[in-house]
């Protein structure tokens, strides 16, 4: 049988002749099996055309190169598209502000894209947070560490037993809620003027935030800067290149743009540490306990449905891999 899918079929003059299916142009006049065959290849035909003309070209922050960005879906009213050489995934959004929408709503459950109530579950946070400082002591025991989109702090006050720690944090409150605690923490973003006066680190942690940055490029090379030679950079985040995420699509529980912005790969994640100049040392989808009540919250928002008000306790956390968000280790070469 040859490879090439052709189809015979009779013209309006009743000429019989092979028609190759290559797009909206094949028609079927009489046949009605035949003719709504074709009229599903040609709507997806069609599709595929329209999402070809809305592939654009990007400059990547991942692998640094300008490229062709397929267009994928379309969600929250943002075009979600794919780099070509390195497999990120973008968010095009239209005028959001992260300094509006990061407050204590973002917090508290207010906004159905947040945390259902993250200072309620401090007791399961703060023990996820100790198994990371555990992870992370494999590869640097002790010196300087800077915890960007510190949040309330909880995962500083697990490191500050080990480390001499410090924070950044754009939402006001908890910034100030950190503070209240004890901990040198400065509200804003991470930018030159505020690492200027946080001086080296040893360990540079972002914990679920490089998804949420504007230029995850620029901040990550600022932060490249103002690490000491040797030092490390750790980061957790989705993985788009999981297979949860590519059977979901747009379903995907990480899909939630205009907060998340980016879709990092593993591919993606090389690409970046390589183009930075960094080593990536370790990489892996590790198990995290989950609050029941932000599980709860998840899935009434998947859903489609608003939750009122979570009656599960916050207490109670599930041993929980999807494994579709990963853990990187990334070392800058000491020289
Ligand atoms: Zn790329």
């Amino acid at each position: 049988m040859p490879e090439e899918r052709t189809q015979h079929s009779e013209d309006s003059k009743g000429r019989t002749g092979p028609q190759e299916l290559r797009g909206s142009v094949a028609t079927f006049d009489r046949v009605e099996e035949g003719a709504t065959a074709i009229a599903t290849l040609s709507i997806k035909n069609h599709e595929v055309f329209e999402s070809r003309v809305r592939d654009r070209s990007h400059v990547c922050p991942a692998c640094g190169r300008a490229s062709v960005h397929r267009f994928l879906y379309r969600k929250n009213g943002c075009d979600i598209l794919r780099c070509e050489q390195c497999g990120l995934g973008r968010a095009e959004t239209m005028g959001f502000d992260p300094e509006s929408y990061y407050t204590s709503d973002y917090f508290s459950g207010e906004l159905p894209d947040g945390y259902a109530d993250y200072i309620g579950t401090e007791n399961i946070l703060r023990r996820e947070f100790a198994g990371t400082v555990e992870f992370i002591r494999k590869f640097r025991a002790s010196g300087r560490l800077l915890d960007v989109g510190c949040a309330y702090g909880f995962f500083l006050h697990e490191a500050k037993r080990f480390f001499d720690v410090s924070g950044i944090e754009l939402a006001e409150d908890a910034a100030e809620h950190c503070r209240r605690s004890g901990l040198n923490v400065f509200t804003g973003q991470a930018d030159e003027t505020l690492l200027g006066r946080l001086g080296t680190s040893d360990v540079t942690v972002l914990l679920d935030v490089i998804e949420h940055l504007p230029s995850p490029r620029d901040t990550i090379a600022l932060l490249v800067n103002h690490l000491d030679p040797g030092g490390i950079i750790v980061i957790t985040t989705g993985d788009f290149g999981s297979l949860y995420s590519r059977v979901a699509g747009a379903h995907w529980r990480l899909m939630t743009p205009p907060q998340h912005l980016w879709f990092f790969s593993q591919a993606s994640m090389q690409a970046m540490a390589t183009s930075l100049g960094l080593e990536v040392e370790h990489l892996d989808h590790p198990w995290k306990v989950v609050p029941l009540s932000l599980i709860s919250f998840q899935l009434t928002r998947m859903s489609g449905l608003r939750s009122k008000r979570i009656a599960i306790s916050n207490r109670l956390g599930l041993p929980v891999n999807l494994f579709d968000a990963m853990r990187v280790v990334l070392r800058k070469p000491s020289r």
